[in-house]
C-alpha cells in the first residue's frame, strides 16, 4: 500500500499532454499511455465482447465490429482464452481414462485444487498453508464464522460496515440466530456520518475502542462493493485484535484488485470469490485464508473427508486425521472443471504480478477520474450538465479500480443509454453506476472511448423526458 510514493495520476496525464503539446483530454494522451503500458499484451489473453454481441445494443449508435467497453470486471471478469483448452484437457482425460484421471495428468482430480493453490498465495499475500480453494464465497464465510465466532455472554457482537453485501449481512444474521442471539443487539453496523458516503477510519476505530470488549468478531469487506472504498485492513485488524476480537475480511472486491498482505497484516481469517477480478467464470471456485497462528487452535466446525490427511484419506478407517490449518476446512473433493478456469486466470496473474497491475490500475482509474472531473465536476465554472459525482474516495490508498458515480439525473436513464452504446457496467441502488477499468484487459483508450460514450449517454438522458 504505497501508492502515495507514485506520481499522482493527474500529474502524469498533464505531463504527457505537455510533452505531446496537446490538451490532457486529447485522444493522443490515451494512446501514449497505452504505448507506455508494459501490461498491454495481457489484454490478448482474454475474449473481449464485441458490440454486436451485446443484447441491448443500439446499432445506430455504435460500430458493431468494435470491442465493447467492458468496465464490469468487478462483477464478472472476462474469459481467459486458455479456459477452454484447460477444460478440454480434463474432459478428454475423463473420456479416455475415466476414474484413472483422479491420479494422473497435469491436474490429478484428487489434488486439483492443490495444483493451483500456490498461484493464489501472492495475490492475497499468504503462506502456502494459509490458503485453501473450495466452495463458494458465502459458504466459506459461514464455515469460517462457525469456527471463529464463539460468542459468550460478555463478548457476542459481530461488527460490520453499513450496506454490507446482502449475502454477508444474511450470513451474519443467521450465524447470530444459530447461537440464539438477538440480531439487532448483536449486529453492530458502522455507518458513514450524516451526509457522507464512505466510512472514516477514525469512526471505525472508535467503535472498536469503545465497544471492543463486547465484540467477538469484526467482519468487514476489504473493499466495499458499492462505494469502492478500500478499507485500512492492517489498522482495523490491529485495533480489533488489541481488544481481543477476531478480525476477518470478505475480499470479494479486493482480491486481484489491490495488493494484499494477509499474513503480514496478521488478519485472522478471510474469504473471497474468484469470478470478479480473478476471472474464473460465474460460480467459480472460492478461496479462504486462515492465519498460520491459528493452525493448531482453530478447528473446522464441520468436517468432511477432504480435511483428512491425504496419506491415509483413502484407508476409509473413519479415524479422522485432520490437516492443520486452512486445508482442514475442506469438506468435499474439488470440482475439477472449476479448477481449470481458475487455473487459466491465475497463470496470467502470476506473469503480470499484482504489484505491476496495481501500479497500472492507479493510473488507469486516475485517468478516468481526471476525465470525469474535468467535464462534470460541480467545482468547474461551467460544468457540463448533468453533474456527476464520484462517491469513491479520491485518495489512492482508499480505493481500487472501481469508481462509483452518482448523477443529478435519474440513474436508470443514464444506465440505459450506456447499455445502448456498448458500455458494460452496472447500476446499484440507490443511485450509483459502478465503472471498473481493469488493468489486466482494459486500456487507456477504453477509458477515453468511455468518456465520449458517457457524454453522449448523459446528453440523451438529460433531454429524454
Ligand atoms: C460478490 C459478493 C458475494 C457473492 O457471494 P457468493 O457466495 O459468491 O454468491 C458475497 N459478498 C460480497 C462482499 C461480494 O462482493
Amino acid at each position: 500500500m504505497e501508492p502515495s510514493s507514485l506520481e499522482l495520476p493527474a500529474d502524469t496525464v498533464r505531463h504527457i499532454a505537455s510533452e505531446l503539446r496537446c490538451h490532457p483530454t486529447d485522444e493522443r494522451v490515451a494512446l501514449r499511455l497505452d504505448e507506455e503500458d508494459k501490461l498491454r499484451p495481457f489484454r490478448d489473453c482474454f475474449y473481449i465482447p464485441k458490440m454486436q454481441d451485446l443484447p441491448l445494443i443500439d446499432l445506430s449508435l455504435v460500430n458493431k465490429d468494435e470491442n465493447s467497453i467492458y468496465f464490469l470486471g468487478n462483477s464478472l471478469g472476462l474469459q481467459p482464452k486458455m479456459v477452454k483448452p484447460y477444460l478440454e484437457e480434463e474432459l478428454d482425460k475423463w473420456a479416455k481414462m475415466g476414474a484413472y484421471g483422479h491420479d494422473i495428468g497435469k491436474r490429478p482430480w484428487i489434488t486439483g485444487d492443490e495444483t493451483i493453490v500456490g498461484l493464489m498465495n501472492d495475490i492475497v499475500g499468504a503462506k502456502e498453508r494459509e490458503v485453501v480453494l473450495m466452495n463458494g464465497l458465502t459458504v466459506n464465510l459461514h464455515l469460517l464464522l462457525l469456527s471463529f465466532f464463539k460468542p459468550t455472554p460478555k463478548r457476542y457482537k459481530i461488527v460490520l460496515e453499513a450496506k454490507a453485501f446482502p449475502s454477508d449481512h444474511y450470513a451474519i444474521e443467521s450465524q447470530l440466530q444459530l447461537h440464539s442471539l438477538n440480531v439487532e443487539k448483536s449486529m453492530r453496523i458502522i455507518s458513514p456520518r450524516e451526509g457522507e458516503e464512505t466510512l472514516r477510519l477514525e469512526d471505525i476505530l472508535e467503535v472498536i475502542e469503545k465497544e471492543g470488549d463486547s465484540i467477538a468478531v469484526i467482519l468487514f469487506s476489504g473493499l466495499h462493493f458499492y462505494t469502492g472504498q478500500f478499507f485500512n485492513i492492517p489498522a482495523i485488524t490491529k485495533a480489533g485484535q488489541a481488544k481481543g476480537c477476531f478480525v476477518g475480511f470478505d475480499l470479494a472486491h479486493a482480491v486481484g484488485n489491490v495488493e494484499l498482505h494477509l499474513h503480514d497484516w496478521g488478519v485472522d481469517f478471510a474469504c473471497w470469490c474468484s469470478y470478479k477480478y480473478l476471472n474464473s467464470g460465474a460460480g467459480g471456485l472460492a478461496g479462504a485464508f486462515v492465519h498460520e497462528k491459528h493452525a493448531h487452535t482453530i478447528k473446522p466446525a464441520l468436517v468432511g473427508w477432504f480435511g483428512h490427511e491425504l496419506s491415509s484419506r483413502f484407508k476409509m478407517d473413519n479415524k479422522l486425521k485432520l490437516i492443520s490449518g486452512a486445508s482442514g476446512f475442506r469438506i468435499s473433493n474439488p470440482p475439477i472443471l472449476l479448477v481449470c478456469s481458475l487455473h487459466a486466470s491465475l497463470e496470467i496473474f502470476r506473469q503480470a504480478t499484482m504489484k505491476a497491475l496495481r501500479r497500472k490500475s492507479i493510473l488507469l482509474t486516475g485517468y478516468l477520474e481526471y476525465m470525469i472531473k474535468h467535464y462534470y465536476s460541480e467545482d468547474k465554472a461551467e460544468p457540463r450538465k448533468p453533474i456527476v459525482n464520484i462517491i469513491t474516495p479520491s485518495r489512492l490508498e482508499e480505493r481500487g479500480c472501481q469508481l462509483t458515480l452518482t448523477f443529478s439525473v435519474p440513474m436508470n436513464r443514464v444506465f440505459q443509454q450506456l447499455e445502448k452504446r456498448g458500455v458494460v457496467c452496472d447500476k446499484r441502488d440507490p443511485n450509483g453506476i459502478r465503472v471498473a477499468p481493469v488493468p489486466l484487459y482494459n486500456s487507456f483508450h477504453d477509458v477515453y472511448k468511455f468518456v465520449n460514450l458517457f457524454a453522449s449517454a448523459l446528453n440523451s438522458a438529460e433531454t429524454e423526458k
